[in-house]
This record gives C-alpha cells, sequence and structure tokens, in this order.
C-alpha cells in the first residue's frame, strides 16, 4: 500500500513555533556577532527549549499544531459528545465494550493500535459492523515515541494507517497521540498524511485508577455538549474484583450522558455530519 497523498497545502509553522525559531536565530546571531555573550544565547535557547517541551507534555496544547480537543461548535449546539476508546482492540475487553455500546445504541470512536488491530481482524471488523469508527493511534504505541525526529514519527503513524485501513478498508481520518505527548516533528508529518490530531476534554485515568467511581467522576464533573471523553479498552485498570475498569464505568457513563440530555457519536459523525 502506498503513502497516503501529500497535502496540497504545504505545511506552516504556527505563531509559537515561529517565536522558538526566532529565539533560536537570535541566540546564534548573538553568538556569531559578540562570542563574549554566549550566556545570553545560551539562556535563550534553553528557554525556548524549555517552552516547547510544556508544550508538548501537555497533551490539550494547541501552540505545536492544530489539536481537536472538543467537538466542533456545530456538534455542541447539536448537544454530541464523543466516547473515544484507545489502546485495542483487546480479545477481552474490547467483546464487553461493544456489548455495553450495543445495550445503549451508542456509538464511539476506537483508537487502535495497528499491530494488535492485525492480531484481530475480525474483532475490529464487528466494532464497524456495529457502527463504530477505528482510528490511529500508531502501529505499535512507543513509550519514547514523543522523543522522535520525523522520520520516527512518520514511519509509526503511516505504518498504523496502513494496518488500519488494509483491516477496515477506510482510511482512518485522525491520529491520538501516546498518552498525548508530542514534540515540533509531529505537525508537519501529520499534515502531509492527511490526518488531524485528536485529543481529548476529559480522561478517567483509567489505565492506572483502580477505584471506578473516581473514573466516572472524572469524566462527568462539568460533563458538557462538545466533549471529547477518553477511556482505555486496551491496557486497562481493574476493579479490585477483577473488572476492566471501563466495562465497571462505562455504563453508568452512558446513564449520565443521557441524564444531560447528550447524545454521543464518533468524531468522524461530529465533524462531518451527513
Ligand atoms: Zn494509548
Amino acid at each position: 500500500m502506498q503513502a497516503p497523498k501529500a497535502s496540497l497545502r504545504a505545511w506552516r509553522p504556527g505563531p509559537f513555533l515561529l517565536i522558538q525559531l526566532a529565539l533560536h536565530v537570535a541566540a546564534l546571531v548573538l553568538l556569531l556577532s559578540a562570542p563574549q555573550e554566549w550566556r545570553w544565547a545560551a539562556a535563550a535557547v534553553l528557554l525556548s527549549q524549555l517552552m516547547l517541551m510544556v508544550a508538548g507534555l501537555w497533551p490539550r496544547s494547541t501552540c505545536l499544531g492544530a489539536n481537536l480537543v472538543r467537538l466542533p461548535t456545530a456538534a455542541m449546539q447539536r448537544a454530541e459528545v464523543a466516547i473515544t476508546i484507545d489502546d485495542g482492540p483487546d480479545p477481552e475487553v474490547t467483546p464487553q465494550v461493544l456489548a455495553i455500546l450495543a445495550q445503549h445504541g451508542v456509538s464511539a470512536t476506537f483508537f487502535c493500535i495497528g499491530e494488535r488491530a492485525a492480531a484481530q481482524p475480525e474483532l475490529c471488523k464487528s466494532m464497524l459492523a456495529a457502527g463504530h469508527r477505528i482510528e490511529n493511534h500508531g502501529a505499535r504505541h512507543p513509550t519514547l515515541l514523543s522523543l522522535s525526529g520525523p522520520a520516527g514519527w512518520r514511519r509509526e503513524i503511516l505504518e498504523g494507517q496502513q494496518i488500519l485501513h488494509r483491516i477496515t478498508g477506510q482510511p482512518p481520518r485522525f491520529y491520538r497521540a501516546v498518552a498525548g505527548l508530542r514534540n515540533p516533528f509531529l505537525d508537519p508529518v501529520l499534515h502531509e498524511l492527511g490526518l488531524q490530531l485528536a485529543s481529548w476534554t476529559r480522561r478517567g485515568f483509567d489505565t492506572q485508577e483502580q477505584n471506578p467511581d473516581k473514573v466516572l467522576q472524572r469524566l462527568t464533573h462539568q460533563l458538557a455538549a462538545g466533549d471529547i471523553l477518553l477511556l482505555h479498552d486496551g491496557n486497562a485498570a481493574r476493579t479490585p474484583a477483577g473488572e476492566a475498569l471501563i466495562v465497571s464505568v462505562l455504563p453508568r457513563l452512558l446513564e449520565a450522558i443521557r441524564a444531560r440530555g447528550l447524545t454521543p457519536v464518533t468524531l468522524s459523525q461530529a465533524c462531518d455530519p451527513p
């Protein structure tokens, strides 16, 4: 399978990245014109690197490029929310999640890991058949991906894209970064591959938290139209009784969403309504 066609519009850095570029250029000019002032040049570079690091460690920041952290205004006006489920598919947990979603007649967006999807192609197909969407969470989900250069990002995302496209017959349109962590090299790669970065409005930390009440509280506190909620079917933490957190929380979360008059939709439905 070939790489997707490059976007027609050239990638351009946003204001935050232009400021960082200016700081680096100013430091270089200072170093060349007045080497004795090297401390100021070093301080400028250090400050810039620090700002880039903070932006990359903040999953909901939009400094490093476009980042969907909330549904578009039109979806908000339709009282829509999006349930997004990461790190699957998981042969044990995902079927339980699909059963709960089916009971409530709800569609969700699954950010699948390519190699896990490749091990469970039939499960992926059953997700699509039930009206859910599968989006790109990379090929292997390496923990230190956010330290990669352009080639590392491109390889991980493109391989994930190709695996998921091959299994589902649909090219994913959204990408979600591992733990939401990024660096400035990600945005040009997403632009080239025609993918949109999607983060979240609220998350329950359901890969670490063992108490389902706390996860539910984090997801429903100030829950409102336009929210993108993050849960996990892969790497899910377990309750003391051994149940995956998402399985314990999801029925009550769906009730809370319904009680507030909100409608769960997929990210695609919210961003491109029919
Ligand atoms: Zn993940």
